[in-house]
């Protein structure tokens, strides 16, 4: 694993010597998917590919320097902690409406020294009560089709910031139904980025919104809602 994170972090003019961490970060989740629910990626190559250096590839589209980012749905931290990792002045807050993830996350980051790293166990439509357009960044990789997930999303956002949502490089469709929700959330299309996974053949996609307004009172619903009617 550590040969193919070197050669994918080089190839996009990363820190080399993160591959260390990140490998320490991988070995953690792994070690942990042994009891629990974390990743069906459990082969080392692929799990360098498809969750390191998939999120590390983010850093190619936007600049996180010194941002206050969200990942929405982390999961088992894809891709907020490889992101956190590489870049050291980030402020990453790692959210999921998963208690027992959430809390592997808290004692993983712990364990790896990870400063300035917040774990919150919320649902993104809640957290949004609290902490309103209170962000520069918000990322989020597998959680919901792309309507639904800029509900939860660009509330999130302040005014001036950016939404990144990781997708196929199949999601023509899922952008076209999502425009109307871009829009009335406070949001514009601003790039659509296929990239390849460094050392692989996989292609996946960046869709950059940006956040040009404020989102109305009234979003995001209650889930029920927004998944019954997206916008
Ligand atoms: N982002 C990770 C990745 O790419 O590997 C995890 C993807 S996993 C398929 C989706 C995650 O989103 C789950 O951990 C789930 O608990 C979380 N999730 C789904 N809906 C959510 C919501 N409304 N608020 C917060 N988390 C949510």
């Amino acid at each position: 694993m550590r040969e193919i994170l070197r050669q994918g972090l080089a190839a996009q003019g990363l820190d080399e010597t993160k591959a260390e961490p990140l490998e320490a970060f991988a070995r953690a989740v792994l070690e942990r998917n042994k009891v629990m629910n974390l990743t069906a990626i459990t082969d080392d190559a692929d799990f360098a590919r498809l969750h390191l250096l998939d999120s590390a590839a983010l850093l190619r589209v936007a600049d996180f320097g010194g941002k206050r980012v969200v990942d929405v749905g982390t999961g088992a931290g894809f891709p907020g902690v490889p992101l956190r990792i590489l870049c050291p002045d980030v402020h990453m807050t790692l959210l999921d409406s998963t208690g027992k993830r959430i809390d592997f996350l808290r004692e993983t980051c712990g364990q790896l020294g990870l400063t300035g790293v917040d774990c919150v166990h919320a649902r993104a439509e809640e957290f949004a009560a609290a902490r309103r357009e209170g962000f520069d960044l918000a990322v989020s990789r597998a959680v919901a089709a792309l309507p639904v997930l800029c509900e939860l999303c660009l509330p999130l956002v302040k005014v001036g910031g950016q939404f990144l949502a990781m997708k196929s490089a199949q999601s023509d469709e899922e952008l076209e139904s999502a425009l109307d929700a871009i829009t009335i959330l406070g949001g514009r299309l601003a790039d659509v980025v296929d990239y390849q996974i460094p050392t692989s053949d996989v292609t996946h996609r960046v869709i950059v919104i940006d956040k040009v307004d404020r989102t109305p009172k009234q979003y995001p619903r209650q889930y029920g809602k927004i998944k019954k009617s997206p916008l």
